[in-house]
């Protein structure tokens, strides 16, 4: 559009800030964002903020999300906060309950939580281990976005995001670091799929974004060891590891209207680094 047309455009709205402010893609939009107080998680919440929506913060611990809500507001963004280990179905029921009676539904869930409690080799994974990693990483994912649902659907826009990881596509990737997280990360591409077909009937899209290596505290035992900045550095097209910043955009992608026509994609972020199932 042409500069003057803008402006004949903007007029209807007051100002090309007021236009810009009421278009935003999210505007009106209410988003839940588990383990968002730190890295990709705080980073979404972020832009779906400024993009808009009304973003409801949230992470295990009170403090965490206290001092995550306190930064965003003073960016003048629209946020409150909630506790919620995603582990944890009164939680999950707290986080679901406040949202439903503040707002009276919601619009987006980015289902970010997971956990890795003993990085190693797969054959050395405990059943302890292993029920953690999955009630966390896919149990949790499920039941939580179960439970959310009949709160979003009435709404007419729900998006669910899943986040998965690069490295559920290679699991045999990871051999002797991350244990049986990468295959709890396999289990949400299929979660995907399968919740896209069941949901897309009743209007309610579900994606998921797959990080590859970002520089976050989650991240960090790999972002900094020596093998995996040389491994980045001869095997991925752009030749560094991701910043939080950089899963954010997407994620409002999928949440908004731009994205009405995607639903069970699972969709990689990771410098080019190859994703094969
Ligand atoms: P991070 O920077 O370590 O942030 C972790 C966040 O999760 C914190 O806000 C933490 O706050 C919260 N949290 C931890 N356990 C939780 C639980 N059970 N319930 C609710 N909140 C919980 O992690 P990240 O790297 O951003 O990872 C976010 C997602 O991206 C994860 O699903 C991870 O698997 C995925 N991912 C990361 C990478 C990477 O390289 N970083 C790559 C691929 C995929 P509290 O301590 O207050 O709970």
């Amino acid at each position: 559009m042409q500069n003057s047309l803008i402006i004949q455009h903007a007029r209807k709205f007051g100002s090309v800030a007021e236009m810009a402010r009421l278009r935003r893609s999210l505007q009106g939009r209410v988003a839940v964002v588990t383990a968002s107080t730190d890295g990709i998680g705080f980073s979404i919440a972020q832009r779906l903020a400024v993009d808009g929506a009304h973003v409801v913060v949230s992470s295990r611990k009170q403090k965490n999300v206290d001092t995550a809500v306190e930064k965003l507001k003073t960016e003048g963004l629209s946020v409150s906060g909630v506790v919620c280990h995603v582990g944890k179905k009164e939680d999950r029921e707290r986080l679901i309950g406040n949202t439903v009676a503040e707002f009276g539904g919601f619009d987006i869930l980015i289902s970010n939580a997971a956990v890795n409690p003993d990085p190693g080799r797969l054959m050395n994974c405990t059943e302890a281990v292993w029920d953690k990693i999955f009630n966390v990483n896919v149990k949790s994912s499920f039941f939580l976005a179960k439970e959310a649902i009949p709160h979003m659907e009435k709404r007419g826009k729900a998006s669910v995001v899943f986040v998965s990881s690069l490295m559920g596509y290679i699991p045999n990737y990871a051999k002797d670091v991350l244990g049986a997280y990468p295959l709890s990360k396999t289990a949400l591409l299929g979660l995907t799929k399968l919740m896209a077909l069941e949901l897309g009937p009743r209007g309610v899209r579900v994606n998921c974004i797959c990080p590859g290596l970002i520089e976050t505290r989650f991240g960090e035992a790999i972002t900094k060891d020596e093998r995996a900045i040389k491994f980045m550095k001869h095997n991925c097209p752009l030749q560094r590891n991701g910043q939080p910043e950089e899963m954010a955009g997407l994620a409002s992608f999928l949440a908004s209207d731009d994205s009405s026509y995607i639903t069970g994609e699972n969709i990689v972020a990771a410098g080019g680094l190859q994703s094969a199932l």
